[in-house]
């Protein structure tokens, strides 16, 4: 009886022990990984794995990645094969049932969300990256708040004892969200209809929220390399409609950029998708999408 005394304490104290533990959040971007530490605050302990400055479809993954998943009690995905390339196979060697597809601790943000430029036929055959559908969902800020909400919903699931601490810290988010939102408007609402060049189509979401057309781009299909005919079009298509401003990401080559830019007199702008991508933007969604609207209206104002 003492004996079973005794093991009751130290179940009981092991039990309060996990109930203190943060929970382990992996994130596959960093954009995911801002969100679930804006909600999560001190009740979570986040890693992501892609670095903001690094091509999502084509992430270096190490086996350290394998640990940290491993370890996870939450991971968070965008789920539209923007990882596709990449994590299944960590997800395999992590052996971490926690985290298998339909668990409440395997987030996909992409869940309930309506997808851009979902092709009729599905076609890898042409090294489209963007087989189903455009996975770059999170550059408009009401997917933004769907994934920030969608977070909270999967972080409550696995820790139901916090419920109401990352509901609150979800209000307390969305409120700041809310408020960028309005400035943001007003800044990008002199340029509506203006078109902006990219290098990859990563921001159809961004242009449709805030009235713009970003459909011209270097890459003659995503992941595919520039080509000259493709280079050639380009060109003669901002030449054409006085397409001021190319953006380009981390990732992305500024050089070829900046040769069509040169051609053009087009402004080449330092682009990114995830916090941390552009300076000053490290770990925050607000401060990204901040940085992404200001520095656009600026390069857009100054021609
Ligand atoms: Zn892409």
């Amino acid at each position: 009886m003492k004996m079973l005394k005794t093991s009751l304490v130290l179940l009981l104290a092991g039990a309060a022990l996990s109930a203190e533990a943060k929970l382990n959040v992996v994130a596959t971007t960093a954009d995911f990984g801002a969100l679930a530490q804006a909600v999560g605050g001190d009740l979570v302990n986040v890693t992501v794995l892609a670095k903001p400055t690094e091509d999502p479809h084509f992430v270096d993954a190490k086996p350290s990645y394998i640990v940290r998943l491993n370890r996870a009690d939450v991971l968070i995905e965008g789920g539209a094969e923007l990882e596709v390339g990449w994590l299944p196979p960590l997800l395999d060697g992590s052996r971490n049932d926690k985290l298998a597809a339909g668990q409440p601790g395997h987030i996909a943000i992409a869940e309930g969300l309506a997808m851009m430029e979902v092709p009729a036929e599905l076609d890898r055959s042409k090294g489209d990256l963007h087989a189903k559908g455009n996975p770059h969902f999170m550059t408009d800020p009401e997917n933004g708040r769907h994934a920030a909400k969608r977070i909270a919903e999967g972080l409550a699931a696995v820790d139901p004892a916090h419920k109401a601490d990352f509901a609150q810290k979800l209000q307390a988010w969305l409120k700041l969200l809310d408020a960028k939102e309005v400035v943001w408007q007003k800044q990008l609402a002199p340029f509506a209809g203006t078109r902006v060049a990219a290098f990859h189509n990563s921001w159809p979401y961004f242009a449709r929220h805030f009235g713009l057309k970003m459909d011209l781009f270097l890459e003659p299909k995503p992941g595919i390399p520039p080509s000259p005919a493709q280079l050639a079009t380009v060109l003669e298509t901002m030449k054409r409609e006085h397409i001021k401003v190319i953006v380009i990401e981390p990732y992305q080559s500024k050089h070829m950029a900046a040769t069509v830019a040169a051609q053009t007199g087009a402004t080449v702008l330092d682009f990114a998708q995830y916090p941390g991508g552009v300076k000053g933007t490290e770990g925050d969604y607000l401060a990204l999408l901040d940085k992404l609207v200001t520095t656009l209206a600026a390069a857009l104002a100054a021609k």
